[in-house]
């Protein structure tokens, strides 16, 4: 039996309101939130779209509001509800666009905010949303994972001065601290992940025309990018449960990377759990054939996840790889100390872990008071040069000894 300490479970709790936007909901779509007047999905994973049925498009049609979210959120939600297209507005990346709305208070007035969608690389049609409203700049991230190397090519979350590119500076980040944790500090690349997953299968199916992977996901949806990788390299569909197949058939870059039709395939991914070892959807296919794939990033907690991969010591055939579409400990704290919002707003906070969390992003934040500090003074220093000490040649800036500028 293997040993598993206590998994909390790493889901978005926040309530929706974005405070500096009022009026807005993102991500919550019940309870207080019904008061809004416009609305965001970041992306279309069930933590994040609670509220969101029948009921609430009803809604929105009654009182003529809209939410907004991606292209392919929108076909996500196509398949699993109808007539909506017209209550759902699709937004192009990088684009800012101005919203328009009655404000409920202020006499109801006609209100407006900027709103520019960034690709939050998480699964597909996922992107962060920013908010600018008179004076505020908000970054509500949703779920994220973006290379630290790749921050500057972001233009979006950049501004220009001089010919020169600085990150923007928010007032507040609403910040997926899924994995704010020091027992998460480093993942893998998701390529690196991926490079490991295909190398191990492809070894399998090689082995004997009889053999079949199941790849065991911990949860519905969350391995889009893993089973377009994966079938991608080994040029074959991967079996899915008829429900996501449903909702993945309508979106054209996964739609030729997933099958509904569990014989024309040897790679599943139609299971959550492997119970007693049984591939359901293939009676036809033995208990030794098959080989389990988990990837997960929970399983990795505190361990060397620099070896990317490990056969599991408990269980038969059981490949465990640490895999994580949210960014890691490591990636989080480059995140905050690139961009240093003046808040930090934790969107993922489990019970019991809130404590830890509020005390990491306090650390974390000092870190960048100190640096914020450091600049200030390194500015203030230039700017106290007295002007005869310009006058003076260059050279001597460099040997501050010179006592001359006490004369
Ligand atoms: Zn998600
Ligand atoms: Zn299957």
């Amino acid at each position: 039996m293997e040993i598993l300490d206590i998994l909390y479970i790493r889901m978005s709790t926040f309530l929706g309101l974005i405070k500096e936007i009022p009026d807005i909901s993102v991500d919550r779509f019940d309870g207080e939130n019904l008061n809004s007047s416009v609305y965001f999905l970041s992306h279309c994973h069930c933590d994040h779209m609670q509220g969101l049925n029948y009921k609430f498009f009803e809604h929105l049609k009654q009182y003529n509001k809209y939410l907004y979210c991606t292209r392919i959120s929108k076909a996500f939600l196509e398949a699993k509800y109808c007539n909506i297209e017209t209550c759902v507005k699709d937004i192009t990346l990088d684009e800012k666009i101005l919203i328009e709305y009655r404000s409920k208070n202020c006499d109801r007035r006609i209100d407006t905010f900027f709103v520019t969608c960034i690709s939050a690389g998480h699964c597909p049609g996922s992107v962060m949303f920013l908010f600018e409203k008179m004076d505020k700049l908000v970054l509500y991230t949703g779920d994220f994972r973006i290379n630290p190397k790749d921050y500057k090519k972001i233009a979006s979350l950049h501004y220009r001065r001089d010919f020169n590119v600085f990150p923007k500076r928010f007032n507040k980040i609403y910040l997926d601290t899924t994995f704010l944790d020091p027992d998460f500090t480093f993942f893998p690349t998701r390529e690196e992940s991926i490079k490991k997953i295909c190398e191990i299968v492809n070894e399998w199916l090689e082995k004997s025309p009889r053999n079949v992977v199941v790849l065991e996901c911990s949860a519905l949806y969350g391995s889009e990018f893993l089973y377009m990788e994966l079938s991608r390299f080994l040029n074959i569909p991967i079996h899915v449960k008829d429900r996501v197949y449903n909702s993945y058939c309508r979106i054209p870059d996964l739609k030729c990377h997933i099958t509904n039709e569990p014989l024309v395939t040897r790679l599943h991914a139609c299971i959550n759990k492997l119970d007693h070892s049984i591939l359901e959807c293939r009676t036809d296919v033995l208990e030794k054939d098959i080989l389990i794939i988990v990837p997960s990033a929970q399983r990795w907690k505190g361990k060397d996840t620099s070896i990317v991969g490990e056969w599991n010591y408990y269980r038969e055939r059981t490949f465990n790889v640490c895999y994580s579409a949210h960014a890691s400990f490591d990636e989080l704290k480059k995140f905050i100390y690139y961009f240093k919002p003046e808040e930090i707003y934790p969107c993922v906070c489990p019970k019991g872990l809130e404590h830890k969390i509020f005390h990491l992003l306090d650390e974390i934040k000092n870190k960048v008071k100190e640096e914020k500090d450091m600049d200030e003074n390194h500015k203030y220093m230039l700017q106290v040069l007295k002007p005869e000490a310009i006058n003076k040649p260059w050279i001597k800036y460099y040997y501050p000894d010179d006592n001359n500028d006490n004369s």
